[in-house]
Formats: C-alpha cells, sequence, structure tokens
C-alpha cells in the first residue's frame, strides 16, 4: 500500500482541508494498492492562490533567466528518471498499462518532453525587434500566460502531464495540475520529484480530484489558462467555460481514428507487429489516437480481417505488472463495462466477431477479451463512438476515394495511418485526411512536433514549439 496524508500545495506537504481520500486499487486483482487525500474547492483555492504567488513574485519562476529555467526543468527531468521504475509500476497497477509499455512511456516519455523543452528554451529567443512599417521600432515579446490549470486523464497520466507542465514551465508559467481520480500514486510520485528540485515553491501544485474539483479549477477567477485532455463531452463543457470567460484553452479531446490499409500494404505480423500494436492497440486500447476503423479493400478484405485476427488473438493477456503481458485490464470496472457495452451493440447492429467478443473468464481484474468484428458499416455505432479498449472494427472499402470519404466520416479527427508499400502514395492519402496527425506504416507521436486533433478532438496544439507558444501572450511595443 502506497499512502499519502498530505497534499503537495506552494512547496509544501500542506493537511488537506477535507477528510475525504481517495482509494486506489489494481486494475489487474482489484486489490487496494493505495489511498490519497482528495482536494476540496479550498485546497483548489490555496494551490491557486500559490500558484498566483509564484508567478506574480518580481524575483520568481516567471522572472528567471530561460537558461535558468531551463537548468531547472532538468532537474525535474533527472529526479523523474530516478524515480522511473517505481512511476511505471504505479501507472501500471492502478490504469492496467502493460509494464513494459509504462516503462517506456510513463516512466521514459515525460523525461524526453522535458528536456525537448528545456533545450527548445535555450534557442527560443522570446523578445524581437522589426522596423515599424510607418516608422520607429516595433517589439514584440512573448511573456509566460501566468497561472495555467492542467487537467489530465488516467490513460497516460505522466506523459499527458508532460505535455502541458513541460512546455508551461518553459514559458514561466506556473501550474495546478488536477490528475485524474483514477490514476494519483504517480501525481504524488511526481510532486516528490518536484520537491526535489530547485523549481520556486508554488510554482507546480497538485490537486487530485474529480470533475467538480476539475470544473471549480476551470473557472477560478486567478486562471489565466486551461490546459486539459480528457473526452470530448468534458472538453465540451470546460470550453463553454472558457468561452465565457474568454480564458485560452488548449484541448486534446477523443478519437476514432482510421487506419487505412491501401491494397499493396505489408501486414505480416512478424514485421510489421510492433507497428500493428503501436498504432492500433497499444495500453489495451486505451489510447486516444488509435486506428480502430480499419479501412480495408475489397479485394484483400477477408486476408486483412484473418492476418488482424490471428495477430490480436495472439497477444498474450494479462496482469499488467507481468513482463510477457502484452494486453491488460481496463483502467476500472465502470469503463470495462462500457467496453463491453460497446462490443454487445456491434453484435446487435450486425457486425461479425472474428476474435473475442466473449467476456474475459478471468476471475479477478477488468479485463476485456481483445476483439475484431468484420462486416462493420462506418454508420454504426461501433465505427462512431470511441470504445476505448482492445476492440478492432474492420469496414470495407471500394478505391482510395472511398476508403478517404469513410475516414473522413467521423465527427473526430485526431489520428490516422495509412498502410502501404509505397510511401508517396501513402503520403498523397494522407494529405487527404481531416486530422491533426497521421502516420505511414506507423503512428508514433514526436515531441518535437506539434500533437493535436480537429473538429471533435480538440482545439490547439501539445509538443513542439506550437506547444511553448499556447503558454506564452504576445505583446507588441511600438516605439
Ligand atoms: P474525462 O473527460 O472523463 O476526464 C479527464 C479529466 O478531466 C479527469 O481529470 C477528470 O477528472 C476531468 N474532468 C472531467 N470532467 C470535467 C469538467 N467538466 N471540468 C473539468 N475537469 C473535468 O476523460 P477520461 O475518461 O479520464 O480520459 C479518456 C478520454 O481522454 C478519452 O476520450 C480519450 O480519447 C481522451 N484523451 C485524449 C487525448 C488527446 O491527446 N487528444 C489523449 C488521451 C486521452
Amino acid at each position: 500500500m502506497t499512502t499519502y496524508d498530505r497534499l503537495f500545495i506552494g512547496g509544501d506537504w500542506v493537511t488537506p482541508a477535507s477528510g475525504d481520500t481517495y482509494e486506489l486499487s489494481s486494475a489487474s486483482t482489484e486489490e487496494p494498492i493505495g489511498s490519497v487525500p482528495a482536494a476540496s474547492e479550498a485546497d483548489v483555492d490555496a494551490a491557486v492562490s500559490e500558484a498566483r504567488r509564484a508567478f506574480d513574485d518580481p524575483n520568481g519562476w516567471a522572472s528567471w533567466d530561460p537558461l535558468r529555467r531551463a537548468e531547472a526543468i532538468e532537474e525535474l527531468a533527472a529526479q523523474l528518471e530516478s524515480r522511473s521504475d517505481e512511476m511505471a509500476r504505479r501507472v501500471s497497477a492502478q490504469n492496467g498499462m502493460p509494464i513494459t509499455i509504462a516503462g517506456q512511456l510513463e516512466g521514459g516519455f515525460p523525461l524526453i518532453v522535458l528536456r525537448y523543452y528545456a533545450d527548445l528554451l535555450r534557442k527560443t529567443s522570446f523578445e524581437t525587434s522589426q522596423p515599424h512599417l510607418l516608422g520607429g521600432t516595433s517589439t514584440v515579446r512573448r511573456a509566460p500566460m501566468g497561472v495555467v490549470a492542467a487537467i489530465s486523464p488516467w490513460n497516460y497520466p505522466q506523459t499527458l502531464a508532460s505535455f502541458k507542465i513541460a512546455p508551461a514551465l518553459a514559458a514561466g508559467c506556473t501550474i495546478v495540475l488536477k490528475p485524474s481520480p483514477e490514476t494519483l500514486l504517480d501525481a504524488f510520485l511526481f510532486a516528490e520529484a518536484v520537491a526535489e528540485t530547485s523549481i520556486p515553491a508554488g510554482v507546480v501544485n497538485v490537486v487530485p480530484g474529480g470533475r467538480d474539483v476539475g470544473a471549480y479549477l476551470v473557472g477560478h477567477p486567478d486562471v489565466d489558462k486551461v490546459a486539459f485532455t480528457g473526452s470530448t463531452s468534458a472538453g465540451r463543457l470546460i470550453a463553454e467555460t472558457c468561452g465565457r470567460l474568454l480564458r485560452p484553452v488548449t484541448l486534446e479531446l477523443g478519437g476514432k481514428s482510421a487506419a487505412i490499409v491501401l491494397d499493396d500494404a505489408d501486414l505480416n505480423p512478424e514485421t510489421m507487429g510492433e507497428r500493428l500494436f503501436e498504432s492500433l492497440l497499444v495500453n489495451n486500447g486505451q489510447t486516444c489516437y488509435l486506428g480502430t476503423r480499419i479501412l480495408a479493400p475489397d479485394n484483400r478484405h477477408d486476408e486483412i480481417v484473418d492476418t488482424l485476427a490471428a495477430f490480436v488473438s495472439s497477444l498474450p493477456v494479462g496482469d499488467s505488472l507481468d513482463p510477457d503481458t502484452m494486453i491488460g485490464p481496463m483502467a476500472s470496472a465502470i469503463h470495462r463495462d462500457r467496453v463491453e457495452g460497446f462490443i454487445d451493440k456491434g453484435k446487435g447492429d450486425g457486425a461479425r466477431v472474428v476474435t473475442g467478443g466473449q467476456r474475459s473468464d478471468r476471475d479477478r481484474g477488468w479485463f476485456v477479451t481483445p476483439t475484431v468484428f468484420a462486416d462493420v458499416d462506418n454508420n454504426s455505432v461501433i465505427a462512431q463512438e470511441e470504445i476505448f479498449g482492445p476492440v478492432l472494427g474492420v469496414i470495407r472499402y471500394r478505391d482510395v476515394d472511398d476508403a478517404v470519404r469513410i475516414a473522413n466520416d467521423s465527427r473526430y479527427g485526431l489520428g490516422g495511418t495509412v498502410w502501404t508499400s509505397d510511401p508517396e502514395r501513402g503520403s498523397a492519402v494522407a494529405r487527404r485526411i481531416k486530422t491533426g496527425t497521421i502516420g505511414i506504416n506507423r503512428y508514433l507521436p514526436d515531441p518535437s512536433a506539434p500533437f493535436g486533433g480537429v473538429k471533435d478532438s480538440g482545439i490547439g496544439r501539445e509538443l513542439g514549439p506550437d506547444g511553448l507558444n499556447a503558454y506564452l501572450n504576445v505583446q507588441t511595443i511600438y516605439s
């Protein structure tokens, strides 16, 4: 059991305002694994006020030379690196992410993101002067926005928090992080890492809470910028609040991406298995950008269905902490029931189960049997709604124009892939897809390039230089 009884606010471990707690359980065994205090509105007030004070301090974080901020961000990366195995274990136990994946992503990816932004800080100029077109000089400076409310989901809690924290810190902002109630033990380990750095007190604060606490934070009068990753429905509510308050907001929301298999694609699992896994199924399907609508050409449809079914059913399912596991459980019982509800809906709507489809026979843990459907209609619920589990649906197409039409016939636009032995052909098809990101024969987000969605998948971009700009206000001084 990992137990905390204090909150990380204002650079200190403070007694929470209420005695409420969150009890965390293992997704694989359902056994209790930890307990942490829940933040109340009073704790959010305290956290925002500390972040405000730290931001407004004339000698504080925002005033630091960018090179000094870069060093402090690197200190944080080093502190997290020394905790990366424990971080991976905590995330894996809570949300079911297989430990080998958690090691690379939750234990490793935030370090890459932090170091990328520290490096970018060294190369970025925050002030430039140019001749005023009508005579004189225009100086353009980019200044930190202020206090950031960062709200993260449970599926990649550390990685997705780092997409916000690293650029916000680099910009000179201060942060109140609200992690998801399903994944809190990792957030406390993160706070321990922050506490060991020279990042000043109040620059990073952590308030564990659910949607009410999140909504309170988003609407708090002293917050200057909101960065949210989560569901489209919550994103809409947050956007409404931010619209009313005219508060800048970045929204990374849901997805239902297409994996377009062209007629010349090589899907041989022996050579392409790792790429297929990372593009279609990683983290038990609990990943926003996965290509879960597989678009197969008529002339290769049956062969593609058979290949995918054999591949999916070959993946070892098990306890997320077992290094052999490729597919672990869902993050919660509620989420498992939701995914199973979609599988039932798919069957009811006439899609054909090729593998999986039945309840897991494990007596403990929130497991879903990896499932492939064929004969899926793109208008059906399982093709239009985000399932967020190990469930793939194969949809037939006639020709490339038809594939592009089907891929774009979605309210989402986050990820996607094109599979082909001709990369130029793949690139031409990729450019026709209305989506924020897309891969050719792979899908792997790049910390140095913008990531985000269009349509119901969100507004704005994280990562890359665009991710830093999202935390900067532009001020022009005419002289
Ligand atoms: P969720 O929307 O239920 O919760 C996400 C976070 O927002 C949690 O911390 C939650 O407590 C908080 N929250 C919920 N309602 C809120 C509100 N009204 N105001 C403020 N905060 C609120 O999502 P989830 O179930 O935790 O995560 C899964 C979803 O996240 C999926 O839809 C997935 O696609 C999406 N996601 C998107 C990306 C991306 O980069 N686009 C990445 C990962 C996950």
